[in-house]
């Protein structure tokens, strides 16, 4: 049977699509405030906005017996006929956004016009509304909301901590506050101020008001004109990068919005400036006539739909290149040495790498295998034993991200280099031996020499070979590894797979959610489960054990990341592979990654594994031998 639905209903599931979180009310009354002509605007939350959101303007105001309107669905200031939609010049058009939270939570609307020798006011609790009574209040409007999704307790359950909720809401501040540096912005949480922006001229600055001064130094203008089309604001030049695109600001006359194929022109027109992996820092703005652009595309308007993007693409990569070409960026690139992620290019820390290098080179050259000396049967620990290898082992006192041997071996459950020490509350016991000081089960260092080597600038092992001297790199042995024993569990469908106690949600862009629906199997093949949670956002249920030290929601995005390239990949199979690749690739060790002799050894002792295939899955070379011949050859013996 049909029935219409009722209209709280319909506004509930409205709010579903709209409301999503706290950050989600925080923009949709700042926009209103903006639309309103605001020059000041204060917003405060408690508990990251799951207690309490205030926004307060000094906007227009609305007039007393539009106030019930306000907060009607379908009631709006902003379109005057159906031709507007196609040219909309506010923030807001839709008219939802107050009935929606109010369908959602307790909201208390005040106002007044500059007309009006007082203010009024009405509540609204889960679609309830009340009558408008008087109330004193300047002009401009302060909205109050609190208990956000009282009434949809799916929702409200997962609403995360209060510092991610609070993360959000500053993101969605800084989206609405960046590109209007002429208004006076301030957040406030739990009575602490996080953000006082007061009006200023320059864009600049309120870029590094948020981004802080290094990233504001780096940044270099750009500004081009095509017919009515204008792009103008700020990139940075390649000594700043970041390891994710979330430094990419892209403004629509002054919208936040998210376009991939405008990012992908950004990464272009930096291609072979950045290392890979590395993404471009870029606060750009675009200002075109409304009626070239639709924003009618998205329920919380993140995407728009250009009349010619192909053309927008072309703007964005040739102002780019073309004041790349003009601009002197080794001047600026002469990175400061905390932009070196691989942390070579600190002096000091160098310094004493070098020091390392030449003490253990005068006293311990008789640890080498072969050398004659005991090493290869001892297990170094860390710096404690004389014959542990100090490039490895050194503790220089370095920041270094703890690098997990259980990460090593959770793959591999014949390499226990620590018994009875691991962390990992899912990992299956490890039998009768675990926490007693008997050999593990399955392979042992007590039963196994450790195969010793020399790492070299945290990324390189040096050891020796049958016949000569081998140098491996670190990163691409692991990663293939990886690969191998991934591929062998995925055919064996035994992949470890780590189910979270409460799911975390991931926001992802429409078409990424709708990638990790589609391929929910495939994915749940690599032991990362989803489950659909409505908009954009998708739930993950459980990951793969080997990555349990990533964040989740980072791992499921590089995944998805070739599943919404997969139009271009020929069949299932190899999909799987460029998902087995991309995984292996995360967990694996980095060059940059210092090791300490147990580490190195367990890396070694499965080389065997690989042994039949020298490159890593991204078609580099794991390891170079030099021959005795040869050495002997270079060093003129022959
Ligand atoms: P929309 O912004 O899409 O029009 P909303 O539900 O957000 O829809 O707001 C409904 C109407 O309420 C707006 O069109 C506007 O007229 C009025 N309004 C909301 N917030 C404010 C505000 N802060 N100042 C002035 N008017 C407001
Ligand atoms: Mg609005």
């Amino acid at each position: 049977m049909i029935r219409r639905l009722p209209q709280s209903l319909i506004n509930k599931i409205a709010a579903g699509e709209v409301i999503e979180r706290p950050a989600s009310v925080v923009k949709e009354l700042m926009e209103n405030a903006v639309d309103a002509g605001a020059t000041r605007i204060d917003v405060t939350v408690q508990a990251g906005g799951m207690e309490l959101i205030r926004v307060a303007d000094n906007g227009s105001g609305i007039p007393a017996e539009e106030l019930p309107l306000a907060v009607a669905s379908h009631a709006t200031s902003k379109l005057l006929d159906a031709d507007a939609l196609f040219r909309v010049a506010t923030l807001g058009f839709r008219g939802e956004a107050l009935a929606s939270i109010g369908e959602v939570s307790r909201l208390t609307l005040r106002s007044r016009t500059a007309d009006s020798p007082g203010g009024s006011q009405l509540e609204v609790h889960g679609g309830q509304v009340s009558e408008v009574s008087p109330c004193g209040c300047p002009v401009g409007t302060v909205l109050e909301v609190s208990n956000l999704f009282f009434n949809t307790p799916v929702r409200r359950k997962f609403l995360r901590s209060g510092p991610t909720e609070l993360g959000h809401v500053a993101e969605a501040f800084t989206r609405i506050a960046l590109p209007l540096p002429q208004v006076h912005f301030t957040l406030r949480h739990d009575e602490r101020i996080m953000f006082d922006l007061s009006g200023t001229q320059g864009w600049l600055e309120r870029i590094e008001k948020f981004f802080g001064r290094e990233v504001a130094e780096s940044l270099i203008w750009v500004d081009s004109g095509d017919g009515p089309i204008r792009l103008s604001g700020y990139v940075a030049s390649p000594s700043q990068s970041r390891s994710n695109n979330r430094m990419q600001y892209l403004f629509l006359n002054r919208r936040f919005i998210r376009d991939r194929s405008l990012l992908h022109a950004l990464g272009e027109a930096y291609r072979g400036l950045l290392m890979t992996g590395r993404c471009p820092i870029a606060f750009l703005s675009l200002d075109m006539p409304p009626d070239q652009v639709d924003v009618n595309v998205h329920p919380t308007k993140l995407e728009v739909r250009f009349q010619d993007s192909g053309r927008l693409y072309s703007q964005l990569l040739g102002t780019l290149r073309t004041k790349f070409l003009s601009t002197d960026l080794t001047a600026k690139a002469t990175a400061p040495a905390a932009s070196d992620p691989t942390g070579l290019h600190d002096e000091t820390q160098a310094t004493e790498l070098r020091q390392q290098l030449v003490d253990w080179a005068k006293g311990e050259v008789a640890g080498w295998p072969g050398f004659g000396g005991t090493a290869g049967v001892s297990r170094g620990t860390g710096g404690t034993s004389n014959s542990s290898w100090p490039v490895a082992a050194a503790s220089s006192g370095a920041p270094r991200r703890p690098l997990e041997l259980n990460r090593l071996d959770r793959s591999w459950p014949a390499v226990d280099a620590k018994p009875g020490e691991d962390e990992d509350p899912f990992r299956e016991p490890a039998g009768p031996t675990a926490g007693s000081n008997a050999p593990p089960p399955g392979g042992s260092f007590a039963q196994t020499p450790p195969v010793q080597a020399m790492q070299v600038h945290n990324r390189y092992l040096v050891a020796e070979s049958d016949d000569g001297v081998m140098v491996i790199d670190q990163h691409a042995l692991h990663e293939r590894i990886l690969y191998e024993q991934l591929r062998q569990r995925v055919e064996a469908g035994a992949v470890e797979s780590q189910s979270l106690l409460v799911p975390e949600p991931v926001d992802l862009l429409p078409a990424e959610a709708a990638a990790a629906l589609e391929h929910r199997e495939l994915l749940a093949k690599l032991g990362m489960r989803v489950e659909p949670f409505g908009g954009g956002t998708v739930l993950i249920a459980a990951y793969p054990a080997m990555l349990s030290n990533m964040n989740p929601g980072e791992v499921l995005r590089g995944l998805l990341e070739q599943l919404v390239a997969g139009g271009k990949l020929p069949d299932r199979r190899d999909l799987l592979d460029e998902l087995l690749h991309t995984v292996a690739c995360k967990a694996a060790i980095k060059a940059g990654d210092r090791l300490s002799p147990e580490e190195i050894s367990a890396l070694l002792q499965q080389r065997h594994l690989v042994e039949n295939t020298h490159h890593c899955p991204h078609g580099r070379p794991t390891a170079l031998v030099f021959t005795r011949e040869e050495l002997d050859k270079q060093f003129k013996r022959l």
